[in-house]
């Protein structure tokens, strides 16, 4: 068998990994700066302060995508958005980083192409939100090759984010939506709770598919993606099957679906709930005002989310949807 040397499986690691996003990159500029540190133990906290600060220097200004899916954004980029919109502070970014960003990438990242076996743990092993311990190979490299390794990972990440910037639509545009969204919006609340307030609305019908539900299948779904709206406010919860939830995943629904929504809003609306008086809070005092803001936030969705529609659950027929034929639904929306 041919002889490498560490650097010749570093750069394996690194031009030919499978990247979707830029996590492998920074982590490779991390590990670096941390062997520049010199201490072969290092503590979790300090690997995610390191790993956060590359994310925070890249993300100044305007910056290009972090991922090639054009409908989402990685988590660092979440922590850092977060971070910038003054949602959270350093140390909590550090935290989360630590528990939520390294589930992937710490485990993968000696891998080439798929392949796992050829590096092993050469430059390093870990002791999930612990400890990562860096080896000698990692030290020596760094000792070599530093400014050679530097540069190519610094080209390495800009290819990538140009990469993903072609199969992005108006990323700057998308981008300014979902900081609105992120200002105003709130960190993740139980929704479970509201389950039987809704089925009182919708009916024990799955809302993509019209089939009854099962007490042990329902989930609580967002229709417009949480990802992109960040809140939990009842007039974008509905109740669905986990299968019919899981199809739709983060897509955009088609307009009938919402159509239905903007109904079951008023639905509700037509009711004595006191939570009536959120919904109005948020979307307006009278079904015109309202159908108008959901109407606003679907377009916003849209330009987030581009061509990323979901359409339909099979089988699905508006026309025999039931939801439809109820009195409430008639008296409510005439
Ligand atoms: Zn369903």
């Amino acid at each position: 068998m041919d002889k490498f040397d560490d650097v010749d499986y570093w750069k394996g690691i690194i031009l030919y990994g499978l990247n979707q996003a830029t996590y492998k990159i920074a982590l490779g500029k991390t590990l670096l700066e941390l062997a520049e540190e010199g201490n072969d133990v290092v503590d979790w906290s300090q690997l995610s302060k390191v790993y956060l600060d590359n994310y925070i220097k890249r993300l100044k200004g305007t910056h290009l995508p972090q991922q090639n899916n054009p409908t989402r954004k990685t988590k660092m980029e979440r922590i850092v958005d977060s971070l910038r919109k003054g949602k959270i502070n350093y140390d909590t970014a550090v935290i989360q980083v630590g528990q939520e960003a390294f589930n992937d990438v710490i485990p993968r990242f000696q891998t080439i192409g798929t392949n796992k076996e050829i590096v092993g743990e050469r430059f390093y092993h870990f002791d999930h939100c612990k400890k990562l311990y860096l080896h000698d190979p990692t030290f020596r490299i760094h000792e070599e090759f530093k400014q050679e390794l530097f540069d190519e990972l610094e080209a390495r990440w800009s290819l990538l984010e140009g990469a993903f910037t072609i199969v992005h639509g108006d990323w700057q545009l998308s981008n300014d939506i979902r900081d609105i969204y992120l200002v105003n919006g709130y960190s993740r609340t139980n929704i479970t709770h509201n389950i039987p307030f809704l089925q009182g609305y919708q009916g024990n019908t799955c809302f993509y598919c019209g089939e009854p539900i099962r007490d042990t299948d329902i989930h609580v779904d967002h229709v417009l993606p949480r990802q992109v709206i960040q809140h939990d406010e009842i007039w974008n919860l509905v109740l669905s099957h986990g299968i019919c939830n899981l199809h739709k995943n983060d897509a955009l629904v088609g307009k009938h679906y919402f159509e239905k929504l903007v109904a079951r809003n008023e639905n509700i609306m037509g009711s004595n709930h006191p939570w009536k008086k959120k919904i109005a809070d948020a979307l307006g005092s009278t079904p015109a005002k309202r159908a108008k803001s959901m109407w606003h936030h679907y377009e916003n969705a849209r330009i987030v989310l581009r061509n990323n529609y979901w359409e339909n659950s099979p089988g699905y027929n508006r026309e025999t949807d039931p939801f439809f034929k109820r009195l409430i639904t008639k008296l409510n929306n005439p």
